[in-house]
């Protein structure tokens, strides 16, 4: 009972919400809606995503939002250094001066989406049950950031998990799908339920392994023209790719000839709808809107 506040050694039952409770009202925090904060309370969970990661002695591996620390402990416990990124202040107060004060734990604090980037990429792999409200966009700002470790492992809401795994054609296939598959093969390898977290949150969760490809899909030149591209072309996911192009303003000004020929070209009518198109489809349309 309250070993997590009064012993020396921090060992925190995770899997005890009554526990939790109790480390959070001794330091007059609750937890926050507006930063996700559902802490992973199953066990066999945890150690399932920390098996995704392999963590090997000397590894760097970069956790965002730790909260307590219930993944954090584990990957510490296997020899790796985190760093970790919390917004959260009274959760980094206690992750700092208490439960890992002596261990090769760093502590980044602030938002995530900003902190990530102000360090060089120096990790060996990224690991977060993520904030739900800005889960995606982190990741989305690790790509276009090519901030790329060889694995990331995820934990998400399914349904955007089912987005980073969906093939072309698919209905959850999306402008995201095509983003974090361009650099990644992504895996969903498990589903969590509401109930292995707390407090539980409205929906399942899943965990994505992305896994580096040797090679990106597109050459670095032509990233960022691909991307804005792709940006255009699902913009309005109901119209077809010739009306996503002609409202779109950096395509529209080429005038609707150009556009056609650049179809015809990539060998697309032009009445496809962007979340049926293969990378190979998309490649020759970027080009074909260049030439
Ligand atoms: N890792 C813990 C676990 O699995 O039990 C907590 C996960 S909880 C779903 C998400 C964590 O991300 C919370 O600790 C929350 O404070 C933190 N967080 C939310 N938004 C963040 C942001 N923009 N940058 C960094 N951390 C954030």
């Amino acid at each position: 009972m309250l070993s997590a506040i009064f012993n020396d050694m921090w060992n925190l039952n995770y899997s005890s919400t009554s526990e939790i409770a109790e480390v959070l009202s001794s330091h007059s925090l609750a937890m926050t809606k507006k930063f996700g904060q559902n802490f992973l309370i199953s066990p066999e969970a945890r150690e399932r995503i920390v098996s995704l990661i392999k963590p090997q002695e000397g590894d760097e591996i970069w956790e965002i939002g730790p909260g307590l620390g219930a993944i954090t402990h584990l990957l510490l416990s296997r020899g790796a250094s985190v760093k970790a990124f919390e917004i959260d202040h009274g959760f980094a107060a206690i992750l700092r001066s208490e439960a890992f004060a002596d261990e090769d734990f760093t502590l980044i604090e602030g938002d995530a989406l900003e902190t990530l980037f102000s360090l060089p990429p120096t990790f060996s792999s990224i690991v977060g049950n993520l904030p739900y409200n800005v889960g995606s966009e982190i990741i989305a700002r690790l790509i276009e950031r090519v901030y790329l470790p060889p694995v990331m492992v995820f934990t998400l809401q399914k349904e955007v998990a089912d987005r980073m795994a969906a093939t072309p054609g698919s209905p959850d296939y999306s402008s995201f799908s095509v983003l974090t598959q361009l650099d990644y093969i992504n895996t969903r390898a498990f589903i969590i339920k509401a109930g292995a977290f707390y407090p539980a949150p409205n929906v399942d969760s899943a965990v994505v392994v992305m896994k580096r490809r040797n090679e990106s899909l597109v050459p670095p030149d032509e990233r960022t023209l691909f991307l804005s591209m792709v940006r255009a072309l699902f913009s309005q996911r109901r119209k077809t790719i010739r009306n996503n192009l002609l409202s779109s303003k950096a395509y529209s000004s080429r005038g609707k000839e150009f556009i056609e020929k650049a179809f015809a070209s990539a060998s697309l009518s032009g009445n496809e709808r962007a979340e049926k198109l293969s990378f190979a489809e998309l490649i020759a349309l970027m080009r074909a809107l260049e030439a």
